[in-house]
């Protein structure tokens, strides 16, 4: 049994050659709700409307064409530390794109760690669940961090959104 917060796409199972990619930032454009999540701590973040603005989300058009011309050697999994909330909205919108996936992972209630930590927990249930994980995309650079130091592969795509964040760590 997989977890309950492992949607599947398609009727394949875990395992195997795996290529996990990121969602916002990498194929669904989530700039135009930056502005409910400012860096600036001196301001609340409002992660309730980040959130459900998902459903306006445009299409980052290469992203969508990259997944889509993964071999169907691999497992294609996307990743991402939506919230539950988003759940029924984000399967929506990855159909109404067109967006081709095996499986679908975000968040199940209560899963509320940082997004680092709760996708390094993620990528250790794929792997023990069989996956192979040969490459993992994402535009947090605190993410691709993370992957890196679990020993796999890790491909930084630029979206911009933690530009201005400063974060100590190296991921080119
Ligand atoms: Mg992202």
């Amino acid at each position: 049994m997989y977890p309950q917060n492992w949607i599947p796409n398609t009727r394949r199972p875990i395992g195997g050659r795996t290529i996990v990619f990121d969602l916002d930032g990498v194929i669904a454009d989530a700039g135009h709700r930056q502005h409910f999540v400012p860096d600036d701590r001196s301001v609340a973040k409002n992660w309730m409307a980040f959130f459900n603005a998902c459903v306006d989300d445009p299409l980052i058009e290469q992203g969508r064409r990259l997944i889509g011309s993964v071999s169907d050697e691999f497992c294609v999994v996307i990743l991402t530390a939506r919230i539950h909330d988003t759940r029924e909205k984000t399967v929506a919108w990855l159909a109404a794109n067109d967006v081709r996936h095996d499986w679908l992972i975000l968040r199940g209630p209560r899963q509320g760690s940082p997004s680092t930590q709760w996708k390094q927990g993620q990528l250790e249930l794929l792997q023990a669940a069989g996956a192979e994980i040969e490459l993992a995309l994402d535009d947090d650079p605190r993410n691709t961090a993370m992957v890196r130091a679990m020993g796999l592969t890790a491909m930084y795509v630029h979206s911009g959104y933690y530009d201005d964040r400063g974060f100590d760590v190296d991921f080119r």
